[in-house]
């Protein structure tokens, strides 16, 4: 099987729709709603809903096939690389209003990688449903967000009740608020909280628990202000005695040697450190055009072809960042082409969330250097995706631990060997 550089046709039209999303419904707010910090976006959220349920879509997971043919030789498997060219180009309208995105987000991926068929069927087919939807992921805890096996939310099985009863302290949750907190214009959300069922087991004794909106004993602290993305919600959640369904955890409640609950976890990062890396390269995208219009309207043109010392420095700059895009974006194909073909891509997964990491925070940076007061001013977004895009480099991984897992998976050594 080969990588195949053309783009497939669906993702083609899904590019040129969302590019009027990104026209017409994102940029025109993303000045009010960076300025309006926690106020929801409802009419895109609901245009979106609408949107996708029209088009069969429902959420950003991913199908099993953009083709329907059986023929995988012929119409290869494409739902990954889908999903990462349509948050590539919603990126590029809004990173913050990207993340306002009803359907799945990271709750439904962990139950894509972790849960039954079952528990697929119970919690994600809500997505489709009449009002829009969402989902969060808890794994963050204050002193376990790099090394999340040192969480401390505890599960404990009430055999009287036969339920689990949850307590800890989360913090960073994107979308927390819109996943857990019952608004009238939303349907009925859920948070994935991960906690550990034996704090003897380490990494082995890690699980995820579905918690559905309104579960008593949960309780929305605060709501970050943040230097970007401010019109995602990122939450902090108290969980006291919660109980939720005996049937709400993901995977085996056994303990084993194999550390299979934090592969669950692992196994989520694999399939979404790509789409975060895709996330990045729409937002450095956007700076990036933004520049070159700005610089055609003052008549500098980048003559691509020329010998590099022909250039002047500022068309060295412009090209050396259009490498830099395309090179993240090839990472980003390559760690989704693997994860649709069922191949094992964590390395891949990691090596493209550090590129884009790295890319999407230089581009933006390089952009309002050349814009100058241009750049700096709140006038324009380019300001705006500088702080935006800086985000990309943090979660899921920061640059440093995802050069961890990098090193790691070439090296051949595991995580109590290299740390
Ligand atoms: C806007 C936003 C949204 C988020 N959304 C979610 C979410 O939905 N769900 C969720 O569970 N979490 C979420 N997070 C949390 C995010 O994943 C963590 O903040 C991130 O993993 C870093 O963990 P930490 O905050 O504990 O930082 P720390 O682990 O304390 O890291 C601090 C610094 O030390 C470095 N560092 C740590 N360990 C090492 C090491 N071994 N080697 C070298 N350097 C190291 C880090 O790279 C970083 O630079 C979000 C965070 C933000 C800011």
């Amino acid at each position: 099987m080969s990588i195949e550089f053309e783009t497939p046709k669906p993702i083609i039209q899904t590019q040129f729709m969302l590019k009027t999303v990104a026209d017409e419904m994102m940029r025109p707010k993303s000045r009010y709603f960076d300025e309006h910090e926690h106020e929801i976006p409802w009419d895109y959220i609901e245009f979106m809903h609408m949107a996708m349920k029209a088009t069969g879509a429902g959420n950003l997971s991913p199908r099993d096939n953009g083709n329907k043919s059986e023929d995988k030789e012929k119409h290869p498997p494409i739902g990954y690389q889908l999903i990462a060219a349509q948050i590539e180009a919603l990126a590029y309208g809004d990173l913050g209003m990207y993340h306002c995105l009803p359907g799945g987000g990271l709750g439904a991926a962990a139950v894509n990688s972790a849960g039954t068929p079952e528990q697929k069927e119970k919690f994600l087919t809500r997505f489709v449903e009449e009002k829009p939807t969402f989902s969060a992921m808890c794994i963050t805890e204050s002193g376990a967000g790099s090394d999340n096996s040192a969480i401390r939310t505890r599960a404990v099985l009430d055999e009287k009740t036969n339920q689990w009863v949850i307590n800890g302290e989360k913090i960073f949750v994107t979308g927390g608020d819109k996943s857990f907190t019952e608004y009238e214009k939303l349907g009925k959300g859920f948070i994935v909280v991960w906690a550990t069922i034996d704090p003897t087991a380490g990494r082995g004794g890690m699980r995820a628990f579905v918690v559905e909106s309104g579960t008593p004993g949960v309780k929305i602290t605060k709501l970050e202000h943040k230097l970007g993305i401010r019109v995602s919600d990122t939450a902090a959640i108290s969980l006291v005695d919660v109980h939720v369904p005996v049937d709400n955890i993901l995977g085996s409640a056994t303990v084993e040697k194999s550390n299979s609950g934090f592969k669950g976890a692992m196994a989520t990062f694999d399939a979404t450190r790509p789409l975060v890396a895709a996330s990045g390269v729409g937002v450095a995208r956007a700076a990036l055009e933004f520049l070159k219009e700005k610089l055609a309207e003052n008549g500098v043109q980048i003559r691509y072809g020329l010998p590099r010392q022909k250039l002047t420095s500022i068309e060295r700059d412009v090209i050396d960042m259009d490498i830099m895009l395309k090179s993240a974006w090839l990472m980003v194909v390559k760690a989704v082409w693997m994860a649709d073909n069922k191949k094992h891509n964590a390395l891949e997964a990691s090596m493209s969330k550090v590129k884009a990491g790295d890319v999407t925070t230089k581009i933006t940076q390089k952009v309002v250097e050349i814009l100058g007061p241009l750049g700096y001013s709140r006038e324009f977004l380019a300001e705006k995706w500088m702080r935006d895009a800086k985000i990309t480099d943090i979660y899921e991984g920061t640059g440093q631990i995802n050069r961890l897992v990098v090193a790691r998976q070439i090296l051949g050594y595991s995580g109590s060997e290299l740390r």
